[in-house]
């Protein structure tokens, strides 16, 4: 959910303020309030209304374009009444923010918790407090982010951090994912996210990139070197690669899931979902080890079935993509409710 259009913490790298995402006025200044946000999810979530039943899962509370938790909340509260509702209808609730805004909701996050299920995740670039000033200027200091997950995994509630994005030749050194994997330790968190980042050609890369003339200008050969004006705003492959490779050492040595770890959706998911999630992950886990991997394919086929695949367990191998190795996977999952070779994969034991 997007409750707000348009965000005050004004990150300097927020895609958000792209073309393609339509933000009306000054990104950073204008801020869009859906006022009526929480009458339509009344709406949607309103189990008379709907032919088919809705699929189980976590709500994601989050904001491309806009933090949930931004200034405007504390005005508004549309992200307070939101899991008030949230709450009654016992949906789980996954929360991505930057704000320690988040820590005022703990009575209803902690309720929620109790009946179904609760993350809150953080997003950093690094922990690097001087590097925050200069491109998250308008969000509470990476050691106040830290203090909230802190306090939160204190309260019982499953904290992750999702490293994104980050920031290429400032916060992609070995030294600084190191300090900021090892702070994330030291708090606990269930889990890492780890992402690159992207810059659209337009207001996002305009941007960014005179803030980088300010303060890094001995980078600007770099950036064109690597940001050569894809659809997506994305890096060279080869980059992003290399990003992934340290990222995936550094976790090794820390044994720090690099994925929502399965003890957090199990009981959730519908086995479908479950199956394909983990399909997923497995891709994930093996391309960060640069081997080749069928699973992808076979999550996205899986994706697709309509039926519950236990009606159809015997006859898996007739689904596109699934060959003899994902069957033992799939089988294993079914009966179990995971699969061993994927637990040992995620915390990097193999
Ligand atoms: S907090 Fe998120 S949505 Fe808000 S400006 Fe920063 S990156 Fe964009």
């Amino acid at each position: 959910m997007n409750i707000y259009r348009g965000c005050h913490h004004n990150c300097v790298y927020c895609d958000g303020r792209a073309e393609g995402y339509y933000v009306e006025g000054e990104f950073g200044t204008d801020v869009s309030v859906k006022i009526n946000a929480v009458d339509v999810l009344a709406q949607e979530l309103d189990l008379r209304r709907k032919r088919t039943p809705l699929q189980p899962g976590y709500v994601m509370v989050g904001g491309g374009v806009g933090d949930s938790y931004q200034p405007v909340e504390e005005k508004y509260g549309l992200t307070r009444k939101t899991l008030t509702l949230l709450s009654e209808k016992k949906f789980p609730v996954h929360i991505l923010t930057k704000s320690t805004l988040v820590s005022r909701d703990i009575d209803l996050l902690q309720k929620i918790n109790e009946t179904s299920k609760v993350i809150v995740s953080f997003s950093f670039s690094s922990t690097d407090e001087s590097i925050s000033r200069i491109f998250e200027p308008g969000v509470p200091s990476p050691q106040e982010r830290l203090e909230t997950m802190a306090f939160l995994k204190d309260q019982g509630l499953a904290c992750g951090m999702f490293l994104m994005p980050v920031i290429p030749f400032i916060t992609d050194t070995k030294e600084i994912l190191h300090k900021t994997i090892h702070d994330a330790k030291d708090v606990g968190v269930d889990f890492i996210i780890c992402g690159g980042m992207t810059l659209k050609d337009g207001k996002q890369k305009n941007y960014f990139l005179n803030i980088l003339k300010k303060y890094y200008p001995d980078l600007l050969l770099e950036y064109q070197m690597i940001y050569k004006g894809s659809k997506w705003g994305e890096a060279t492959s080869e980059y992003y690669h290399q990003l992934h490779q340290s990222f995936h050492t550094l976790m090794n040595l820390y044994k720090i899931p690099k994925r929502i770890p399965p003890a957090l959706f199990k009981g959730i998911l519908s086995q479908n979902d479950l199956i394909v999630v983990i399909l997923e992950h497995l891709d994930y886990l093996l391309k960060l080890e640069g081997k080749k991997s069928p699973y992808g394919f076979a999550a996205y086929s899986l994706s697709n079935l309509q039926v519950p695949l236990s009606t159809i367990r015997y006859q898996l191998q007739s689904i596109k993509g699934i060959g003899s190795t994902t069957e033992k996977i799939i089988q294993e999952v079914l009966d179990t409710g995971s699969s061993q070779y994927y637990e040992r994969l995620l915390k990097g034991d193999i």
